[in-house]
């Protein structure tokens, strides 16, 4: 079976790479931002504009999926793929961070975590293996281990305490799912090719645990790697550190994922150094919430001022809400609370994120066939 390719495609001095991930339902050109499709939708965005957008490959979040509508459901219906009708390339998240972040009533132990949903207070119970049964029935092109997030701050021990069960778990993700990955619902499908695994590193705000997780994966031996436990309320200095510090760790030759960031600035500083792999709710929660992310810097459409401002959310943008749609109506929506507000500002704001990415990559590129010329 054919395994996750990643080719290198050019190099910054600064150790930033461009690349293409060939995944089951995508070629993916990295650096990418990945749009977040919680409950199988990006909220607000329907799919063909996602694909106009140029969005190659989105994420699902698989507590949600499970709670509602349910993975054995989804996988009669084929997968996430068919069920959404999205043909290009996805990631599901482990479910680890919702049922740490939302869920109730939560007992850890060394063999998993029981909570009850914030749906209708049902109790359930998640461990690594069941985590990655749910992955393969929902059927992303990439899954991810069971993790447990680390909170922010975390005392030394109880970073300790959450780094060694995070390693018993990716150990045990990673047996289960090795497994069980032909039991795909695409497998027949598309015959021969697989599910990757990626490893998530975890080690809260400590260098050293963080080394050590890295460290400890790499020899497990994970399709790529994700630094997780990020952007979960630190100052970014501290999430810069962590991550300039785990990613020389990380083979060069597969793909590194940072988990759940960020701002526009950001993530382009990330991926200059060399993360292949961004998400983050950020663009669409905060499109609903009518704040824009502009090449003049972020705006709150709400504002008075642009009550009868006629020009575009932002002059430089080519997408189809800049091109079509002025200031004074987008602002005109949300006071009306509209649902088209929601639509139209993530709209704008995705494409503004997809943009940053698709700047670094030509960036990167051009400096990479100067590098071999
Ligand atoms: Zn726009």
């Amino acid at each position: 079976m054919v395994g996750l390719e990643f080719n290198i495609l050019g190099t910054s001095a600064g150790g930033g790479r461009r690349g293409q991930i060939n995944l089951p339902h995508r070629a993916v050109q990295t650096p990418v931002f990945m749009p977040v499709g919680t409950a199988g939708t990006v909220k607000a965005v329907p799919q063909d504009v996602l694909e106009t957008l140029g969005a190659e490959i989105i994420l699902g979040n698989t507590y949600h999926l499970y709670l509602r509508p349910g993975h054995e459901a989804i996988r009669r219906m084929g997968g996430l793929h068919r069920f959404m009708s999205w043909p290009r390339a996805m990631l599901t998240d482990s479910g680890g961070f919702q049922v740490f972040s939302l869920a109730q009533l939560r007992k850890v132990t060394d063999e998993g975590v029981r909570f009850q949903s914030h749906l209708d207070g049902s109790s359930h119970f998640f461990t690594p293996e069941h985590s990655i049964d749910v992955q393969i029935a929902l059927g992303a092109d990439i899954c991810m281990a069971f993790d447990e997030c680390t909170e922010y701050p975390a005392d030394r021990s109880r970073a300790e305490e959450s780094l060694r069960l995070t390693m018993a778990w990716a150990r045990r993700s990673l047996d289960h799912f090795r497994a069980h990955q032909h039991e795909v619902p695409w497998h027949d499908e598309l015959g021969g090719r697989k599910q990757s695994l990626f490893g998530i590193v975890q080690g809260g705000m400590y260098k050293d645990l963080r080394r050590e997780s890295a460290e400890r994966l790499v020899e497990m031996d994970f399709d790529g790697y994700a630094i997780g436990g990020l952007s979960v309320g630190e100052p970014p200095e501290l999430t810069l550190e962590m991550i300039a510090e785990v990613l020389p760790l990380l083979p060069a030759d597969k793909p590194r994922y940072v988990m759940g960031v960020g701002y526009p600035d950001q993530i382009e500083r990330y991926a200059r150094m060399g993360v292949d792999m961004m998400d983050c709710v950020l663009p669409t929660r905060a499109a609903r919430h009518g704040l824009l992310f502009t090449s003049e810097g972020r705006i709150n459409i709400k504002g008075a001022r642009y009550a009868e401002d006629q020009g575009p959310a932002d002059p430089a943008c080519n997408c189809p809400v800049c091109q079509r749609y002025s200031r004074a109506y987008l602002r005109h929506l949300m006071q009306a609370r509209e649902a088209l507000s929601g639509t139209l500002n993530s709209i704008h704001n995705l494409a503004y994120y997809l943009g940053i990415m698709e700047r670094v990559r030509k960036s990167l590129a051009i400096k990479g066939s100067e590098l071999a010329s």
